[in-house]
């Protein structure tokens, strides 16, 4: 996929395990908010939703400013996988992009950056936009190796070559998932800065056009904050993106001003 950004703030919508078909009103709601408010222009809206409903808000996203996601892939395109889902099934489904390597994948099911690595090679393979987690846990944090860690997981789990536009890194302190804790504004900086500097020393050119989202606790009355940090280019949105009105409200709050 080529998003229409340069770096245009994307707000990434993770619905984790919760969703029934009822929940999708609250997707349709986004949708016709993003249909006429100006906000919508100057962002780009995606919901991950579990993936029995990838292929019906799909349908309802379609013609609409809202993008649909998955929350994991396999890394091969088919095979002897009970239970597991290709890249190009999401893709078929509807979706434009995945998300691979969040830390409840790497805790809940071992995975390592290698295979988080081979996730965001088969997103691209499929066409997908991969968006790969990164982020370390409090131990790590308070021993100041929190940089040392990241930078090992950025560099492990992005894949040997990436195309402009087709790879969004999110980094998500561990200790900041769905606790309502989030970093200070001086330890994302520092982050996120180191995070662009490696992506540029990887990468060269394309590594300027990925984006780097925040995530963590984020929510309608911080959201501002934190997307005023340098190199934040947008947020993956657990909790507060299961309600359409504080997902649309976070949305707006990163719509670039003026
Ligand atoms: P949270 O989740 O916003 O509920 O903290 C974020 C995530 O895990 O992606």
């Amino acid at each position: 996929m080529a998003p229409a950004h340069p770096l245009r703030p994307l707000a990434v919508g993770n619905w984790k395990m919760h969703g029934l078909k009822a929940a999708l009103v609250e997707a349709k709601r986004v949708c016709d908010s993003l249909r006429t408010a100006s906000f919508a222009v100057g962002v780009e809206a995606m919901i991950c939703p579990p993936a029995t409903l990838i292929d019906a808000l799909a349908r309802e996203a379609r013609d609409t400013r809202l993008l649909v996601g998955g929350q994991d892939c396999h890394a091969k395109a088919w095979g002897a996988h009970t239970g597991d889902i290709a890249a190009e099934m999401l893709k078929d489904a509807g979706a434009s992009a995945v998300i691979v390597g969040h830390s409840e994948r790497r805790s809940g099911h071992g995975e390592r950056d290698g295979d988080v690595k081979a996730k965001a090679a088969a997103a691209h393979r499929a066409g997908l936009l991969a968006i790969v987690c990164i982020g370390e846990t409090e131990g790590e944090r308070r021993a100041g190796r929190a940089l040392e860690v990241v930078g090992r997981q950025l560099a492990g789990s992005l894949p040997d070559s990436i195309d402009a536009g087709d790879t969004a890194v999110a980094y998500e302190p561990v200790w900041a998932i769905g606790t309502g804790m989030t970093a200070t504004a001086e330890a994302i900086a520092e982050v996120h800065g180191f995070l662009r500097q490696a992506l540029l020393d990887a990468f060269g050119r394309a590594g300027e056009s990925v984006r780097i989202l925040y995530g963590g606790s984020v929510k309608p009355d911080n959201v501002s904050g934190l997307m005023a940090v340098a190199n934040v280019n947008g947020a993956l949105i657990g909790g507060a993106s299961l309600k359409s009105e504080d997902f649309l409200a976070i949305i707006a709050a990163m719509a670039p001003r003026g």
